[in-house]
């Protein structure tokens, strides 16, 4: 084996997956036919890995919906409530919820931007192999194997699996003490694909990327002795990526695994880890060289570098991605309408194959074959470069600090005369059928300028009035120019480019189609202006504002790696400051930075976090630090659990924080004051996943309780999050008991 990748795109070059799934649902194909497409889609993988070159091709990377579900099902861990539902639809229905039914919680894969669904580990939890001999990953490797493919079956790690569970609500089971009989099923099904004739599996272990206590290493070790000393087994590569290995190096180089993978693409550090150890003499790594979370061409030369180091440290070098490709686009050739400058900087999956292929081979026949390529291809071309921001970003340092809290939370008193408890939402209202055909017309040219804008305004003008009527403070003009909160403004700043099929799995059948960030970043002209201002001219209340902020417009796109990660933040501020900047000159005076990804960012490894906050930290106020005192800047953030950021919002500075906080009933209002958090704060008072109409005590007690932790002048009422994916009924139903709620504490303070 000298080249393979730990995973490929599952979801098809025209979304197959999400159209034969949501099909299927909507009961317009049956289960055969669905799994007709499943089997199509898998073996075009598995062609295609094959006539690139791929030495090993992995197989079970294939998921009708997620990957750890998938596992989930197979260990037999399937929730009492799901027991009465049979095949398919108690898959679903864990992915989706069911009649009565509520799905398993979803949450993000690591650092990236892919969902998993939670597996629930409780006291009733008997692991098994639930199909035998039928298992998934068994199917699947003898299904490619029929096709003429060896393949190495890819499964999610019995430890990494357990440490992404959570104990079943109610009870208070640790799953990682069920690693042992977890293990056992692990051990029946490697014997199994021993017995269909695998020669090798893989067995992902993401986790071992973040910090682990002694116990979880602990744990790690017995669970790979176990199955190393298996007297009949396919090889076992334990594949880590997403960061470095750390103390889990030695753990695993004391089992029986043939193989380690390291990420040397987010964890340069793996190269001195192992030769720290004193190498891995009679092991072989799998050296993810090529990046499998962003779409750059890779640097061959340096990536067989890192290959040849390897080579005097390990048994044997096997060239690899950092980890799956399916968090990268499927194929650069789908892209019609990149600039071709920028196009010769990039590679998606088909390509990052042909990489590790070229790598590979050089690896064991010599360089010539690389070198070839490079000069055929000729330099690359270089980002694009705009020596105004740069020279603009040097003089303005920090930016301007504004004054205390107290002095701007005076002078907004006198500028904004709002009343304790001001009431307002966090942006977008719902999308109706209307707003998104008008976008889609406008953007394929069937309408013009000024119909598009019609549109748009008389939309504006029907949320305006419904706020009015409804009794809302600040006021919103409900984004209904938006498709989505990054693309948007992607599309409207130099810097960024836009795919047209580049499509990423976010969470089963949603895929997202992220900007690339390919150059330095420079706003062309207002982007938000003329929105607002219309808005703004409709009422006498004050409207509000509404941006990405830096840190979510990174986190969303693919970024530059020519220049850290800070640098490119500060660009992308510095053209939201100028934004914000033009907004207040055209008379708006809250304006609010949205940063939902403040706390995705957060690197994996605790040392490696204060460095992350401060420059994202950094980022904010360089774009919010510009205003007037009589300014007020909001922020809004919507995730349950802050922990380690709550430090970092009160840094923000931000006048008012909106956050997440309805299902924690509040909590969050007391752990910010703890952190020392002193400003405005509007913890979401209902929930805006469900079409729920919460009852107007229900909203009232949420106040109440957040009102023992901060004085009324400094409590916003609103909304979870945006209302975008809701329906009209429920929203002006919702937010007329939200602010009946608010008038009634108001009345009794
Ligand atoms: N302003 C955005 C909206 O209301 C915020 C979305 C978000 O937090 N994800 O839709
Ligand atoms: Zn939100």
């Amino acid at each position: 084996m000298t080249s393979t990748v730990l995973g490929y795109p599952r979801i098809g070059a025209q979304r197959e997956l999400k159209r034969a799934t949501e099909a299927y649902w909507a009961g317009r194909i049956s289960e055969t036919e669905l799994l007709r497409t499943a089997g199509t889609l898998r073996r075009e993988v598995w062609d295609t890995l094959r006539d690139a070159g791929v030495d090993l091709v992995p197989s079970n990377t294939f998921s009708l919906y997620d990957q750890v579900l998938d596992t989930t099902v197979m260990v037999d861990a399937v929730p009492a409530r799901f027991r009465g539902l049979r095949g398919l639809d108690a898959y679903f229905a864990m992915a989706r919820g069911a009649e009565g039914v509520p799905p398993l919680e979803m949450t993000k894969w690591f650092d990236t931007n892919y969902h998993y669904l939670v597996p629930e580990i409780g006291p009733r939890t008997r692991f098994r192999l639930a199909d035998g001999a039928r298992a998934k990953p068994i199917l699947e490797y003898l299904e490619a194997r029929e096709l003429g493919i060896e393949t190495r079956p890819v499964l999610v790690g019995p430890l990494t699996y357990l440490l992404l569970a959570k104990p079943e609500p109610g009870t208070a089971t640790d799953p990682l003490d069920l690693l042992d009989p977890l293990v056992e099923v692990y051990a029946e099904l490697l014997e199994r694909l021993a017995g269909a004739g695998a020669q090798w599996v893989q067995l992902d272990e993401p986790a071992l990327a973040a910090d682990r206590s002694e116990r979880e290493l602990t744990a790690l070790g017995r669970a790979y002795h176990r199955l190393g000393g298996l007297p009949s087994r396919p090889k076992i590569l334990v594949a880590t990526y997403f960061g470095e290995i750390g103390r889990a190096l030695p753990v695993l180089a004391a089992t029986r695994v043939e193989a380690i993978g390291l990420d040397f693409v987010a964890g340069p550090g793996n190269l001195q880890a192992v030769a720290s150890i004193g190498g891995l003499p009679r092991r072989t790594v799998v050296a993810g060289v090529v990046d499998g979370r962003n779409v750059w061409r890779t640097d061959l030369s340096a990536a067989l570098s890192t290959c040849a180091a390897l080579l005097g440290l390990a048994g044997e070098v096997v060239a690899s991605t950092s980890c799956s490709l399916m968090h990268v686009p499927l194929d650069l050739d789908a892209e019609t309408g990149l600039d071709d400058g920028l196009r010769r900087r990039l590679a998606f999956a088909r390509q990052k194959a042909d990489e590790v292929v070229a790598i590979g081979r050089a690896l064991t026949r010599g360089s010539e074959a690389i070198a070839a390529r490079a000069a055929e291809d000729g330099p690359a071309a270089a980002p694009r470069a705009d020596y105004r921001v740069r020279a603009r970003l040097d003089a303005l340092g920090d930016g301007t600090v504004r004054p205390d809290r107290a002095v701007r939370f005076a002078a907004q008193r006198r500028s904004l005369n709002l009343p304790p408890l001001a009431t307002t939402t966090i942006g977008s209202f719902p999308q109706t059928e209307r707003v998104r055909r008008a976008r889609a017309d406008h953007r394929a040219g069937r309408i013009d300028d000024a119909a598009y804008e019609q549109i748009m305004r008389a939309e504006i003008d029907k949320v305006i009035d419904l706020q009015e009527r409804i009794g809302l403070d600040v006021l919103v003009h409900g984004e209904p120019e938006r498709n989505d909160m990054v693309q948007y403004f992607a599309e409207r700043l130099d810097g960024f480019a836009a795919t047209r099929n580049g499509w990423v799995q976010s969470y089963g059948t949603r895929y997202v189609r992220p900007p690339i960030l390919h150059g330095d970043v420079t706003r062309p002209g207002p982007m938000t202006v003329r929105w607002t201002t219309y808005a703004q001219s409709r009422t006498r209340k004050p409207v509000k504002g509404m941006l990405t902020g830096p840190v979510t417009m990174l986190a969303w796109s693919f970024v530059r790696e020519d220049q850290p990660l800070a640098a490119t933040a500060r660009q992308v501020a510095l053209a939201l400051r100028d934004e914000i900047r033009d907004l207040e000159a055209a008379g708006i005076g809250v304006i609010q930075v949205d940063e939902p990804a403040l706390r995705e960012l957060l690197p994996l490894r605790r040392a490696d976090r204060a460095a992350y906050l401060d420059w994202a930290v950094g980022a904010f106020r360089l774009a919010t630090g510009g205003v007037a005192d009589t300014t007020q800047i909001h922020t809004h953030m919507c995730y349950a659990e802050f922990g380690e950021v709550l430090g970092a919002i009160e840094a923000l500075d931000a006048d008012v924080t909106s956050v997440e906080a309805a299902r924690s009933h509040m909590e969050l209002v007391a752990d910010l004051r703890d952190a020392g958090y002193a400003g405005g704060i509007g913890p979401g008072v209902y929930d805006i996943h469900s079409p729920r109409v919460p009852p107007v005590e229900e909203i009232e007690d949420l106040v109440r309780r957040a009102l023992r932790v901060v004085p009324p002048g400094r409590l916003w009422v609103n909304p979870d999050c945006g209302l975008k994916t809701r329906g009209y009924a429920e929203t002006e139903a919702a937010l007329r008991t939200m602010v009946d709620a608010a008038h009634r504490v108001r009345a009794s303070l």
